[in-house]
């Protein structure tokens, strides 16, 4: 079996990645450098010169040549390399038969517990959103901002004490909105400094989060270690992380208890499998991170199944309005997606992904791109986004 094609396939606000085989299987991939879907596009058609006419059963040694070739790592390559391989697995999967958590040892659990991503760029919608969801039956909620998540026109304040009692108000009203027993994942998007990280995990440790996630930038592992080892709230870090060093690197300075590889970042269904092995020798929580379309979903799914230290996977709901975020229904972009039910995922039992891009799908929706842009402080000063 050869490589026939590689091509990239945007899709509304997603890029897809698709690999034909001279057989006539096509897998499936998907990419989450999210900010640079063209440049990551064109890292693909790059890679596709090289791996064309090479067998795509060989998913390790291609993952190895693709992240020594040529010495340049990061984001857009992460996200190029991270695409292609879950597309691998896909044809791996399809042409033996089997699921792919089959091929990762096969799934110790049935379902994967998911919490539901919660949109909102203000308190009120996020709170309205808790209840809608654990009403559904969620029993986990996440991407809770303390601070307003939507709304980059409005300046933030610059002042530590109102932004410190604001997140605590914040955590506060989550956990009124959840009751005491669902698990709250918080989301500071790396808005904080360390200051105002150490004095906002102390006001809200009685709240019992279930982790709060990215409190400061991912620039400094160290830092992340340091703020852990002064709080009881457990911490969750890896969103941007474009290599398995990376994680161990953060897990040898127990920088956090909870990991979030993205597989379209970090090297595909074969670096998620690579970290869910790190997490378990360490005794980490494995939470996939998933804001993207329902590829990364399926992907994250056969790690999550087959991964003893799978924790809990996000999965982002159908949002419909006028924001950049907002994005049509996973059925009406792929086939074979089926949505949480009382807040699990069913674990998949049809052949590689278990999920097919609609054919219609790119001229149904067509592609957008998400503009640059960034946050003010209420000086004129770049926050972070
Ligand atoms: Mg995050």
């Amino acid at each position: 079996m050869r490589i026939e094609s590689i091509r990239p396939v945007a899709v509304d606000r997603y890029l897809f990645v698709q690999v034909r085989t001279d057989d006539g299987i096509v897998g499936l991939g998907e990419a989450s450098a999210w900010a640079h879907h063209p440049e990551t596009a064109e890292a693909i058609r790059s890679i596709a010169e090289a791996l064309e006419g090479e067998d795509p059963r060989l998913i390790e040694r291609h993952w190895q040549f693709l992240h020594r070739a040529a010495h340049f790592r990061g984001a857009v390559l992460g996200a190029a390399i991270g695409a292609i391989d879950i597309a691998l697995w896909d044809i791996a999967g399809q042409q033996l038969g089997v699921p792919i958590h089959a091929l990762l040892g096969g799934a110790i659990r049935d379902r994967a517990r998911v919490y539901a991503h919660v949109w909102g760029s203000a308190r009120d919608e996020l709170v309205s959103g808790i209840e809608d969801a654990v009403a559904r039956g969620y029993t986990a909620v996440g991407h809770l901002s303390p601070f307003s998540d939507g709304d980059v026109v409005t300046p933030t304040s610059a002042s530590p004490t109102r932004r410190v009692a604001e997140a605590i108000d914040a955590v506060r009203a989550f956990r009124t909105a959840a009751g005491e027993s669902v698990d709250l994942c918080v989301e500071v998007h790396r808005r904080m400094t360390f200051a105002e990280a150490l004095q906002f995990l102390h006001g809200i440790q009685d709240l019992r989060p279930m982790f709060v996630e990215d409190p400061l930038t991912h620039d400094n592992i160290d830092e992340m270690a340091d703020l852990a080892a002064r709080t009881t709230v457990p911490m969750a870090t890896g969103e941007r992380f474009t290599s398995i060093w990376d994680f161990q690197m953060l897990l040898r300075r127990r920088g956090a208890e909870y990991l979030r590889p993205d597989p379209g970042l970090l090297g595909g269904i074969t670096g998620l499998h690579k970290v869910a092995v790190l997490a378990e020798a360490n005794h980490a929580g494995l939470v996939p991170h998933n804001p993207m379309g329902p590829v990364i979903t399926a992907a994250s799914l056969h790690v999550a199944a087959s991964s003893a230290a799978f924790s809990i996977q996000e999965y982002p709901e159908h949002q419909t309005g006028a924001d950049y975020f907002a994005s049509p229904p996973a059925s009406e972009i792929v086939e074979g997606a089926t949505p949480p039910v009382a807040g699990f995922l069913e674990v998949p039992r049809t052949p590689g992904l278990g999920v097919r891009l609609r054919p219609d799908a790119a001229d149904r929706f067509p592609a957008r791109r998400r503009p640059l842009r960034s946050r003010r402080f209420d000086d004129g000063g770049i926050a972070e986004l």
